[in-house]
């Protein structure tokens, strides 16, 4: 089966059109991330094949949340190298997508991607996600904050619900061991403001990737004192 075929089969199972123009975009998107990983880490994984599947296809997952559809404003907090924002605004183009990470040579890589894909309504910017939501233009600004690999779901609920709209979600794309975090998380989640919703599973056919998303509902303000300082958010996880 070849790259084209392949996502679009997922993309037909979460309802999206696939064509032309999201397949190039993914190509090149591909291609700057093979070709800067040679300079700056990127990315461990570096099979063009791993790629496709473990970032692309992984990321398009997370559709399996249907609402997200209706979202404007997504803050996407530790992209790394663009994960998931990217996919997501090469799938559906109108979204506004704030993608944030610590790391200045990957946020470096993300303009250089914006630029060549030609995004609109995009932007990277290079801080720490305790720092951020302490401005006001970033604070409770967002429909949908999303994150993918960054820390256990305590940490990153700290990160991640205080940019979220009461109202709108925060969700976190976790592996297998989503359960027992979800456990350690309960209180801090409801400290921050948020409660449960859902926990999706995605087992995607035909490629070995068992994920999850854990879907998060604001449902009142965050208290200022959150997120605390950087270091301490892991330090001393919230109980
Ligand atoms: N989300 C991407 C993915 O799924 O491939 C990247 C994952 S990478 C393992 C974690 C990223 O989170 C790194 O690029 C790191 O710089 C960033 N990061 C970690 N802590 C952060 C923080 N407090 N604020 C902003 N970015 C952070």
């Amino acid at each position: 089966m070849d790259y084209f075929d392949l996502m679009k089969e997922y993309c037909d199972e979460v309802n999206f059109e696939f064509n032309d123009e999201k397949y190039n975009k993914f190509i090149r998107y591909k291609d700057l991330i093979c070709e800067w990983n040679k300079k700056i880490n990127i990315t461990a994984i570096t099979d063009e094949y791993e790629i496709i599947k473990k970032h692309f296809i992984d990321c398009i997952g997370i559709f399996n949340f249907v609402p997200l559809r209706e979202a404007k404003n997504i803050i996407d907090i530790g992209t790394g190298g663009g994960f998931p924002g990217i996919p997501m605004k090469i799938i559906k183009d109108d979204f506004n997508i704030t993608l944030l990470d610590s790391l200045n040579k990957r946020v470096n890589f993300l303009n250089e991607v914006v630029n060549n894909l030609g995004f609109k309504n995009i932007i990277a910017i290079h801080g720490r996600a305790e720092d951020y939501a302490k401005k006001d233009e970033y604070r409770e600004s967002f429909d949908i904050a999303v994150s993918r690999a960054v820390a256990n779901l305590t940490v990153l609920s700290e990160l991640c619900i205080p940019y979220v709209k009461v109202g709108g979600y925060f969700i976190a794309m976790k592996g297998p061991s989503v359960l027992d975090e979800v456990k350690e998380a309960r209180s801090a989640i409801s400290i921050l403001g948020g409660k449960l919703e859902d926990i999706i599973n995605i087992n995607i056919k035909g490629i070995n990737l068992n994920h999850n998303l854990v879907i998060i509902r604001k449902s009142s303000h965050t208290n200022r004192l959150y997120p605390r300082k950087a270091g301490i958010v892991s330090k001393k996880p919230l109980k």
